[in-house]
């Protein structure tokens, strides 16, 4: 039997949407392909009397259960795999094709809860909302590349219900949640400014090429428990090193 991705484990997070008729419009878009949770992030206007009549009757229980939440970064806490949804392109932004993620999501779906973001009707995601992201997926488009919020939804949502296959190549085990991925990275961040490997003026910008390297295989809770006690082993090593050679110098 076909494999196909696991909608119980996948959610839309909408990142700062500023105009709520598009809040609707997903919500419809979200029900038509069988998604149920939506999670929204610090909206600009949450009128009901316009978000209401754009999710029609179909989709109203998706709004009634609808989760509002601050920030992005809290949002995202419980999700093993967040994949963000980008227009625009760019060194910094390297986005695969929907296609390609829609049939990743197959297997990583099975163990994994997997966030689906997008951006603000203005300006898309900032760089910070990018740095939350394993991965970014881009709709290819003729050439004017930025649809709709509403409408790019539908799109990511009806290319993922598509997606099946015989049988998922690879056996993806439960991933670090961010919750995890944040508390190591900031523990790693300390840790690599303390023994001046990044710029402590700057560690922001050299923690994205860090995060870049550890997001190209997605860690397991494992994997990050790992990294957090080897951060602890060589802070606990160069204290004592430290302290041990001032007081040589006593
Ligand atoms: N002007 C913004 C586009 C915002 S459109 C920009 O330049 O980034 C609102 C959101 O819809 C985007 O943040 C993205 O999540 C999604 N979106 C729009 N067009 C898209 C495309 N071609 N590929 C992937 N996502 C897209």
């Amino acid at each position: 039997m076909p494999h196909s991705v696991d909608f119980n484990n996948v959610a839309i997070v909408l990142c700062q949407p500023q105009i709520p008729q598009n809040i609707g419009g997903v919500a419809r878009a979200m029900a038509n392909m069988g998604l149920s949770r939506l999670i929204v992030v610090d909206p600009k206007n949450l009128d009901m009397e316009k978000i209401y009549p754009m999710a029609t009757m179909g989709a109203r229980h998706l709004i009634e259960s609808m989760e509002v939440v601050d920030d992005l970064q809290t949002a995202l806490k419980e999700f093993n795999y967040v994949v963000g949804t980008t227009a625009r392109m760019g060194s910094h932004r390297k986005a695969i094709t929907l296609e390609n993620m829609a049939v990743k999501l197959i297997s990583l779906s099975k163990e994994n809860k997997v966030a689906l973001v997008f951006g603000r009707e203005d300006r898309g995601l900032s760089t910070e909302d990018v740095r939350l992201c394993h991965q970014l997926v881009n709709i290819r488009t003729a050439g004017f590349s930025s649809l709709n919020l509403a409408q790019a939804v539908l799109i990511v949502c009806y290319e993922v219900f598509k997606a099946t296959q015989d049988t998922p190549k690879e056996n993806i085990p439960r991933l670090a949640n961010r919750y995890d991925l944040d508390a190591m990275y900031e523990q790693l961040s300390d840790l690599l400014v303390r023994v001046n490997f990044i710029n402590p003026e700057n560690p922001e910008h050299w923690m994205d090429n860090v995060r870049r390297f550890f997001s190209r295989h997605p860690l397991t809770a494992r994997d990050a428990k790992i990294v957090r006690g080897i951060c602890r082993q060589v802070d606990w090593y160069t204290e004592r090193r430290f302290s041990k050679s001032e007081s040589e110098q006593d």
